[in-house]
């Protein structure tokens, strides 16, 4: 058998647990030479196909991300916070006046209700978005959408792991120009394929990023099915974002009955557990909050009053506006009143996301440089890290202990079955009250 140095290089990637699976290298190799497992971690099967030019392993964001590059590329030149959510022109609250996506979207429907308008109105002529599988209604699945319906499909989140970039090898041929959306790690990966293959750039029209904290493991929707006493086989739909917003973990049976996964909403109860239990690994290292070099980044609005309720409830997204193309694209459906926007003050956008901004700028940068202190292979965002307080440090330890479960099938399982049982739910009511109290003896 040859030695194809790149292919090498990617199979270290995969087995240091930097392997973000974005299928950035699967959507450049030239040759087809590498595709997904079932897991989605890309391999090579047959050695002898590729002719080791190094596309792969040069696209790669989980080794990998030049940031102020990438900011060169996407903004020009401008002062650039990395500790930050990034450049922005305007932030908004957004909301679709479509129903039908309203109902089926993750928060106010913006992503949805873009392409939606983006495709009919012949802007595009495709996008690139996350479904489910048919056949494993827990597993995410990326698609070259060309039709509404398929948009529509699409909506609300997948908390699960989608190789987006491995669609990059379908813009080849592609004749028009698609929607992109992603998360900021999907993002990253496209801007490096970018800036190696220019023509991407003229099929791309528009970039639309998430926010993102973490992605876990498809695992932890099938341990709370099995904690649910719900058989795999009898599951049509999984919906990570159902009903009012912020939305509870729906399932819809082959039967037709539907049931909750947990009691609580997304938020307030089973996604901050299952960010601990069965985060994705290289999620622990990822320093972008909100997709920083999208054309326009959103996400949810965690914003609270001063009585401690969500200031934005009933469907609303956090847009935020990063380039003349977001721009323009927002003020064109926001004139055909398709989507409602309006304005708010960058501390509001900074409130809804601060806790994700800490994790991500702070927790996990201490997490990489102690990695890095220790001899590990780290990625390399070629940004200068931040001062650590002593709090900080103590915060990220913490962060750390509660992570300390996400290697045990055992404790897995046993942790998901208390959650989902009504015991787990006084035990979340309790962490609440002991929170509200933290919080009324600050002030
Ligand atoms: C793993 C994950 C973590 C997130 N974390 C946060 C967070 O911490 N804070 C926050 O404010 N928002 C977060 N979001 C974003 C948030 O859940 C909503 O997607 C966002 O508010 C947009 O809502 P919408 O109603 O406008 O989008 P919708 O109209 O519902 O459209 C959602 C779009 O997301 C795409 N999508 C769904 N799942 C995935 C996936 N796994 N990978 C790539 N694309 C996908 C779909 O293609 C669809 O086009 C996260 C999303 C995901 C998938
Ligand atoms: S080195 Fe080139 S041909 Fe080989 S897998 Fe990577 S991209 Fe494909
Ligand atoms: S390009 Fe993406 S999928 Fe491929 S090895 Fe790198 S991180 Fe993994
Ligand atoms: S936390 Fe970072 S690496 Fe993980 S899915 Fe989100 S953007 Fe990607």
């Amino acid at each position: 058998m040859m030695y194809k140095k790149s292919i090498k290089e990617i199979e270290k990637i995969v087995k240091e647990e930097l392997c973000l699976r974005c299928g950035t290298c699967v959507g450049i190799c030239p040759k087809d030479a590498i595709i997904v497992n079932e897991d989605y971690y890309p391999y090579c099967p047959d050695y002898e196909i590729c002719d080791d030019c190094g596309l792969c392993l040069k696209v790669c964001p989980g080794i990998e991300v030049n940031f102020p590059e990438i900011v060169k590329q996407t903004f020009g030149e401008i002062d650039y916070d990395y500790y930050s959510n990034g450049f922005f022109t305007k932030p908004y609250m957004g909301k679709t006046t479509n129903e039908n996506i309203l109902e089926k979207a993750s928060s106010g429907g913006v992503v949805t209700q873009i392409l939606d308008y983006l495709l009919n109105e012949n802007i595009i002529q495709g996008a690139i978005v996350t479904t489910s599988c048919h056949d494993k209604p827990w597993k995410a699945k990326p698609i070259l959408a060309r039709k509404s319906d398929e948009i529509l499909e699409s909506a609300q989140s997948k908390y699960s792991v989608s190789p987006v970039n491995s669609l990059l090898k379908k813009l080849n041929g592609f004749d028009g120009k698609v929607a992109y959306v992603g998360l900021p790690c999907h993002i990253h990966g496209l801007k490096k394929a970018i800036s190696l293959k220019r023509k991407l750039k003229d099929k791309i029209y528009i970039i639309i990023g998430l926010l993102c904290s973490t992605n876990v493991e498809e695992i932890s929707t099938k341990d709370m099915l099995w904690a649910s006493k719900i058989k795999e086989q009898d599951v049509k739909k999984i919906e990570f974002r159902k009903g009012d917003w912020p939305g509870k973990i729906g399932v819809k049976l082959k039967n037709g009955t539907q049931k909750e996964l947990h009691h609580l909403s997304h938020k307030e109860g089973a996604f901050v557990f299952l960010t601990r239990l069965y985060p994705c690994n290289r999620c622990l290292y990822c320093i972008d909050a909100s997709s920083e070099f999208a054309d326009i980044s959103v996400g949810d609005p965690w914003i609270k009053d001063e009585k401690g309720n969500y200031k934005y409830s009933g469907g609303w997204s956090l847009v935020i506006e990063r380039t003349n193309k977001g721009k323009e694209v927002l003020s064109d459906i926001k004139s055909k009143n398709k989507l409602i926007l309006k304005q708010i003050p960058e501390n509001e956008l900074f409130e809804s996301n601060k806790t994700v901004l800490y994790t991500k700028k702070k927790t996990n940068s201490i997490r990489l440089d102690r990695a890095k202190k220790r001899g590990k292979i780290v990625p390399n965002y070629y940004i200068k890290l931040p001062n650590f307080t002593t709090k900080d440090l103590l915060i990220e330890r913490f962060y750390s202990l509660t992570l300390m479960f996400r290697k045990s099938r055992f404790f897995q399982r046993l942790i998901i079955k208390l959650l989902v049982s009504n015991f787990g739910l006084i035990l979340i009511y309790l962490k609440r009250f002991i929170n509200r109290l933290i919080k009324i003896n600050r002030q």
